[in-house]
């Protein structure tokens, strides 16, 4: 049994509801990295070593280009993570708002669309229609 429009447009509602509440967000995607460094004497070539890191470090595009930050402190990084979270949670949301969007859109009766919203479309039409005269 398909949803019903009245079912559909309630969980319209509450996706946007979500989507109103989110945090600051930031696009990008936050990785770390570590292991051994170029240096052989270094402690990181030893035997049982962790070696460095990790560090972590932001990504992002902007106009094509990848761009990368590197946090100074932990709580920059905790800070650049929950907002990097948000915006993942916010691009879900969108998903789920764009697939609910589109099944109200396939039910939605065409008669509902109002003329006189078409009509503004018409800038050129004569004031009063043929039906006046
Ligand atoms: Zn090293």
């Amino acid at each position: 049994m398909p949803d019903s429009l009245v079912d559909l447009e309630a969980r319209r509602n509450a996706v946007q509801s979500q989507i109103s509440q989110l945090g600051d967000m930031r696009s990008g995607s936050i990785t770390g990295t570590g292991g051994r460094c170029g240096n052989p004497n270094c402690h990181c070539h030893r035997a049982g070593d962790t070696g460095h890191g990790p560090y972590y470090r932001l990504t992002r595009k902007v106009n094509g280009k990848t761009v990368t930050e590197t946090f100074s402190s932990a709580a920059s990084l905790t800070k650049a993570q929950r907002e990097v979270a948000e915006c993942q949670r916010f691009r879900e949301l969108g998903d789920q708002l764009l697939d609910v969007n589109e099944q109200i859109c396939e039910l939605r009766p065409v008669e509902e669309i109002s003329p006189t919203a078409q009509e503004k479309k018409r800038p050129k039409r004569s004031k009063r229609k043929s039906r006046a005269k």
